[in-house]
């Protein structure tokens, strides 16, 4: 007997069936079928309520189709989708003005995801280096840090310390040096060695897939100086951490400290649409003349109107400060919870991790699993973490909610 299906006609059965019969295989989805959203909960095609706490990596900070970036979208989707860049657009230049005062940004250059927005940081980065710092040609040199995640392209993996994203896609982009993260002197010193090289210093102020990683109070602030001893672009990739997540527009803030280059997406558009961009000076933006860099698709009109929705919706419902008071209870009640397989638990603002002792026989693929059964949907990063990131418009009551799903679970694994 099948049963009783409430959204849509595909049972979950069928669903997964499906994908994973035509679909390539290059996801290891949890084993639930969202069907519905609508702002911090979702829901399978049977009816089953869950809460998101991994808000499509961060893209969904506000809230599954929220209702006023779903006007946004349909509203424009009547009148204009796509031009390409070829002829302007009525749309773009009123939302690049836009989202470039919201960070203090001079210039922007629209794209579409994170992985094409940081490969067009790294492609800026390096024409800035020959044409205004005076690198030798072909000579740039790029420095990341271990344990990095900006996306899936071959420049990007080339950066990659992960086996997994790297292995058997090579050969690799030359250029880049890999250094330690949350370690000033390997910066300090590679900087030193190379500086008539560098052109940039790649970072995640919190590495996110790594594990919600959160370097020293003063790491950040500390490789942007040695960045400003050695004439080096300091590039922020900000994709997940930035706007509201860590209970600051950027996550940068905690450090007083402004990105040369800052790179942004997911939740720019509030997970409707990919849309990232690359905020910088007027200076190194105008390194890019016409024709050397773009893409079709990169600001097109359905994507400005959607993004300044979503920005406006963050600001308007004061998301940011949610995320850190909301961040804070959320730790501080996991903290109280005396389970003999946490480690630790870190984060900022509404990013935050549980790292399960990995010794134990409990992974954290099986706390995935249970929670689920609980009716709170988290993915595990690497074996023994799990990523808490539910959308900021969470409120405190559900917050709780949440909290003792979690506790419950925990105990329940006891
Ligand atoms: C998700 C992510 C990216 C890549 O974004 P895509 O839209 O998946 O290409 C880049 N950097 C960071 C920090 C991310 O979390």
């Amino acid at each position: 007997m099948s049963e009783k299906m409430v959204y849509g006609n595909i049972n979950s059965k069928e669903a997964i069936r499906l994908e994973e019969t035509f679909g390539a295989h290059n996801y290891h989805p949890l084993p639930v079928v969202i069907a519905k959203g609508m702002g911090v909960k979702v829901w399978d095609p049977e009816g089953n309520e869950y809460y998101d706490f991994l808000s499509a990596y961060s893209a969904v900070n506000q809230g599954h189709c929220h209702p006023k970036i779903i006007k946004a979208l349909n509203e424009q989707a009547k009148i204009l989708t796509l031009t390409s860049r070829a002829f302007f657009n009525n749309k773009l230049g009123e939302y690049e003005k836009y989202i470039t005062e919201y960070f203090g940004y001079e210039m922007v250059l629209p794209m579409n995801t994170g992985a094409e927005a940081v490969e067009t940081a790294m492609k800026l980065s390096r024409k800035w280096g020959y044409e205004v710092k005076g690198i030798e040609e072909n000579k740039a040199i790029i420095i990341v840090t271990q344990g990095n995640f900006h996306g899936r392209t071959i420049a990007v993996i080339s950066a990659s310390t992960d086996p997994t994203a790297f292995t058997n896609f090579g050969p690799f982009l030359p250029g880049i040096i890999k250094i330690p993260y949350n370690d000033t002197d390997a910066l300090e010193r590679v900087l030193k060695k190379h500086q008539k090289r560098v052109c940039a210093f790649l970072v995640e102020p919190i590495q996110g897939e790594a594990g919600v990683n959160v370097p020293d109070d003063d790491y950040i602030r500390k490789c942007y100086k040695s960045c400003k001893k050695y004439n080096v672009l300091f590039v922020a990739d900000e994709v997940q951490t930035g706007i509201g997540r860590t209970g600051r527009m950027l996550c940068c803030e905690y450090s007083n400290i402004k990105p040369d280059i800052l790179i942004l997406g997911k939740a720019i558009s509030g997970g409707v649409l990919p849309i990232s961009v690359v905020l910088s000076s007027r200076e190194i933006m105008m390194v890019i003349k016409p024709g050397e860099h773009g893409s079709t698709f990169g600001g097109f009109p359905l994507a400005c109107a959607v993004a300044k929705a979503a920005l406006e919706v963050v600001k308007e419902e004061n998301l940011v400060e949610k995320a850190d008071k909301l961040g804070k209870i959320f730790r501080d009640e996991l903290n109280k919870l005396d389970s003999p397989f946490i480690e630790i638990i870190r984060g900022k603002g509404l990013l935050n991790a549980v790292v399960i002792k990995p010794t134990d026989r409990i992974k954290a693929w099986d706390v995935c699993l249970k929670l689920k059964e609980n009716g709170l949907l988290a993915k595990p990063t690497h074996d023994h973490i799990i990523r808490f990131a539910p959308p900021l418009v969470i409120t405190e009551e559900q917050l709780m909610e949440c909290i003792n799903i979690i506790k419950k679970t925990f105990v329940e694994l006891n």
